[in-house]
């Protein structure tokens, strides 16, 4: 009695919104002995042991002190590397801060977003399903409009003239989030494709390369060449520092000046921006392991094939596989009996699949044995 009193008194003091809110779901980081942990696509080699010795330098009396409120050095060596000014970077606690920081600053907060109600496109935030399942979480916080409109059945991007005939797609929307190459799909998009649905935008669109390391190709010249487009990008995946939380937007000035305005002070923690610095100055590392991970890749997916899963092509460092004869499901529950954590989504556009991320040799080997006794 007192309990069911008690959580009505407090609802009263939560914003509706909030109380209403379904918080986004983080992979799981279980701490179990000789867990093989493919669930949140993390880099399987260590950062750089320059990355390591920086930070190690890093950790004195110094902790004391606030940390540059502009990440000036990390920019200065982001545009050097994407071959821009520092003004057209703004640097953020992960991608995750930056696309938040996104739809504050251009999505207006819809007043009414009742059933039925006229839709304003200035409060419209559009993506593609299934892509980052943080972008309807982020959409619903700000107060503002989702329009999640289908890719095709196997997981390409509809092109613009599919998207004018399907009349759901929102040209004028305040703001359009793409997953490029997607996730937890896999699939890489031509830049062409990509430019001509820029072009075709009249709100701010921006593509989420959280994965692109993995690539043939990235899309980088377009945030530099269109005035509403901006790229993000993450040091989580590719460059071994979730734990750090550091990443960034490239786009126009005015867009990034914008942005700039409604960050926190201190956004970015001191010990990420000497650790992201130092990877920017070991990229040779990290292209090393990158191409590591492309060839595990390709072993996993053929092995895989011949057991019978679909493997959808993936230009990441994760593949989205439909099981055999178990649902997907029954699957993740049989490889976590046997030590080995993937990804299930219940999301029925990906639920008949497991994602799967690309570890070490040895522990895609470790799958692809543990496939064999479940089969
Ligand atoms: N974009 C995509 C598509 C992702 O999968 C993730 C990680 N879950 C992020 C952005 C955010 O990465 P971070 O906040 O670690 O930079």
């Amino acid at each position: 009695m007192a309990k069911s009193r008690n959580s009505k008194g407090s609802a009263r003091l939560i914003r509706r919104l909030v109380h209403d809110l379904h918080a986004y779901v983080p992979g799981e980081q279980p701490k179990i002995k000789g867990l093989i942990k493919l669930n949140t696509n993390e880099n399987p080699y260590p950062p750089s042991p320059k990355v390591l010795a920086a930070v190690r330098a890093a950790v004195d009396g110094r902790l004391r002190l606030y940390p540059n409120p502009t990440a000036e050095k990390l920019r200065a060596k982001l545009a050097k590397l994407h071959r821009c000014q520092p003004e057209n970077i703004l640097v953020g606690n992960g991608s995750d801060e930056v696309l938040a920081l996104a739809t504050r600053t251009f999505v207006e907060v819809a007043e009414n977003t009742k059933r039925g109600a006229r839709r304003d496109s200035r409060t419209v935030v559009q993506y593609f399903t299934p892509s980052y399942s943080l972008y309807p979480v982020l959409v619903d916080i700000h107060g503002a409009v989702k329009n999640a409109v289908p890719l095709n059945a196997d997981f390409t991007m509809p092109d613009v003239a599919a998207l004018k005939r399907g009349k759901v797609w929102d040209f004028n929307a305040a703001l359009t989030l793409v997953t490029t190459p997607n996730a937890p799909g896999g699939r890489g998009y031509a830049t062409a494709q990509l430019d001509k649905l820029c072009r075709a935008q009249n709100g701010v669109v921006v593509l989420d390369e959280a994965y692109v390391d993995f690539a043939d190709a990235h899309a980088m010249a377009l945030a530099l060449k269109h005035p509403h487009v901006l790229v993000a990008r993450t040091f989580s995946k590719a460059y071994s520092l979730c734990f750090q939380r550091v990443g960034y937007f490239v786009g126009h000035r005015d867009l990034i000046a914008a942005l700039d305005k409604i960050r926190d002070s201190y956004n970015v923690n001191g010990l990420g921006q000497i650790a992201a610095e130092a990877t920017l100055d070991d990229l040779k590392y990290y292209r090393a392991g990158f191409k590591k991970i492309v060839e595990t890749r390709t072993w996993l997916t053929r092995e895989l094939t011949r057991l019978g899963f679909r493997v959808l092509p993936s230009q990441t460092n994760f593949i989205l596989a439909k099981p055999p004869l178990h649902p997907a499901k029954t699957w993740l529950q049989a490889l976590r009996e046997r030590k080995l954590l993937v990804r299930w989504f219940s999301a029925p556009e990906v639920t008949a699949y497991l994602r799967i991320t690309i570890g070490t040799p040895t522990e895609a080997k470790a799958l692809v044995e543990a496939v064999r006794e479940i089969l």
